[in-house]
């Protein structure tokens, strides 16, 4: 994970600039495993996501970006095998795309950032809000709530 972002010099968790990146860039900043889920819309096989049975508390981050995603109380058991959310960490965090590729309609969610392919929406999901954000973990960074609040504070006093 952390090798990712060492070449990635668009990744931050704090910038919430649009981020445009050609694809032979990108090719070179991300691994291998994350391009082609966030550029080529791939799909990581179900049950193989460390965080498809991840209960720590905290935040879900773009692992493209840096852009904040989803919070861990919005995270769901779902069965599907990926990682799921009922609610997006906030309205602009997520683009939506119609989706009508192998047959099936299904809306596509990508970062609101950087429009890495993150997985797709359900309707299927529990209450508040009825939907399953069915997200790749490939796609996915996670900070501890205590590491993201200390990223916030720009520096301690001493
Ligand atoms: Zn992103």
């Amino acid at each position: 994970m952390d090798t990712t972002k060492k070449n990635n010099p668009v990744y931050s968790t704090t910038d919430t600039s649009k981020v445009n990146v050609s694809e032979e860039e990108w090719k070179k900043i991300l691994s291998s495993d994350v391009f082609y889920i966030a550029r080529q819309k791939g799909t990581e096989r179900p049950w193989t996501s460390k965080f498809e049975n991840f209960k720590e508390v905290g935040t879900y981050y773009c692992a493209a970006c840096g852009n904040a995603l989803f919070k861990s109380d919005t995270k769901f058991d779902s069965g599907c095998g990926w990682p799921s959310f009922y609610e997006p960490i906030s309205k602009g965090s997520i683009i939506y795309t119609p989706d009508n590729t192998h047959g099936m309609e299904r809306t596509e969610v990508q970062c609101g950032r950087c429009k890495a392919h993150l997985g797709h929406v359900f309707d299927d999901g529990p209450p508040p809000t009825g939907l399953r954000y069915c997200i790749n973990g490939v796609i996915l960074d996670f900070a501890k709530a205590k590491d993201a609040e200390k990223n916030y504070k720009e520096k301690p006093q001493q």
